[in-house]
């Protein structure tokens, strides 16, 4: 006999480490585990055993998947739930839509990480009532999702937003950038990896490093463009870097001294906009379980 709860899995599908966790539609974690991450069908299999195991063998009904791109995310297509040409080794072409639909006998809801986190800190984290928002992660890369007029940004496919253009800080002229297609890009001068290569490890960096205000600067920036093209209400920033103490107050103010009050009162103050994830390290997995809530398809958000 059915049982009366529906038994939700969900994936946070990263570059290192797939977190997989079993829970309900609401977002409440059960139980979970770590996958590191080794070839495709390794990591994928032991995904499965995990999803077998922790429900005594009746397996999940159904599966969200908040996963690393790029990634095909268009369920219109043949190839919805697809990795695309990736760097990571062995990756590029593995559809965890077809594996997991093969292994646990479910239709995987599949989106991007930052989608997820967006949609779990909009429905119980620092972005909840927000109407519109993002949710930028700043790890070895940098990438964002975007939710606007009622549903996410990215149908037929997710942006690129790590890759926009910015304005070089005035110390920083130097540095060539890291992006192999750009080289100064957002993520050639403000990701952890850029960081790496003109200071050494960040964490390892005294708060009154001279770096810490130009990466301000660029994520600053970067709040600055998303405010202007899409007046969001919240703007979240994600990842380890984040964690780096005042960090956060500091885009805050250098992102009020670049709108130099241009919005008046309709604008809000970095203080009230952009905020640090309420779900930390979770939001990732918490997203994947709130897409397995839902139907297949276009995910029209929280
Ligand atoms: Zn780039």
């Amino acid at each position: 006999m059915a049982s009366m709860t529906r038994r939700l899995g969900g994936i946070d599908a990263g570059g290192t480490t797939f977190k997989c966790g079993i829970g309900d539609a609401s977002g409440n974690l059960l139980e979970r585990h770590r996958v590191a991450v080794t070839s495709p069908e390794e990591t994928l299999t032991a995904c499965t055993e995990f999803f077998r195991v922790a429900t005594g063998g009746r397996g999940i009904d159904s599966l969200g998947i908040a996963s690393f791109g790029p990634l095909e995310v268009d369920p219109a297509s043949p190839d919805y739930g697809t990795i695309l040409q990736t760097p990571k080794q062995g990756w590029t072409g593995t559809s965890l839509t077809a594996f997991f639909g093969h292994a646990l006998g479910v239709h995987p809801v599949v989106d991007t990480d930052v989608n997820g986190a967006l949609l779990a800190e909009m429905t119980k984290g620092a972005a909840r009532g927000a109407r519109s928002a993002a949710y930028i992660t700043i790890g070895t890369g940098i990438g964002a999702g975007i939710h606007v007029n009622g549903g996410f940004a990215g149908q037929p496919v997710h942006p690129e937003f790590g890759h926009i253009p910015l304005r070089r800080h005035p110390d920083d002229q130097a540095f060539a950038g890291i992006c192999p297609f750009h080289g100064d890009c957002l993520e050639g001068l403000a990701s952890v990896t850029a960081m790496r290569a003109r200071w050494g490890e960040p964490k390892d960096l005294p708060a009154d490093h001279a770096g810490w205000a130009i990466i301000a600067d660029y994520l600053a920036q970067a709040c600055q463009v998303l405010t202007l093209t899409l007046r969001l209400e919240k703007i979240i920033l994600g990842g380890g870097l984040m964690l780096a103490p005042r960090l956060l107050g500091r885009v805050r103010r250098t992102f009020d001294t670049q709108m130099a009050g241009y919005l008046g009162t309709h604008g809000q103050p970095g203080e009230a906009l952009i905020d640090t994830p309420g779900l930390g390290d979770d939001a990732g997995l918490i997203g994947a379980l709130l897409l397995a809530g839902k139907p297949a398809g276009r995910v029209p958000g929280p």
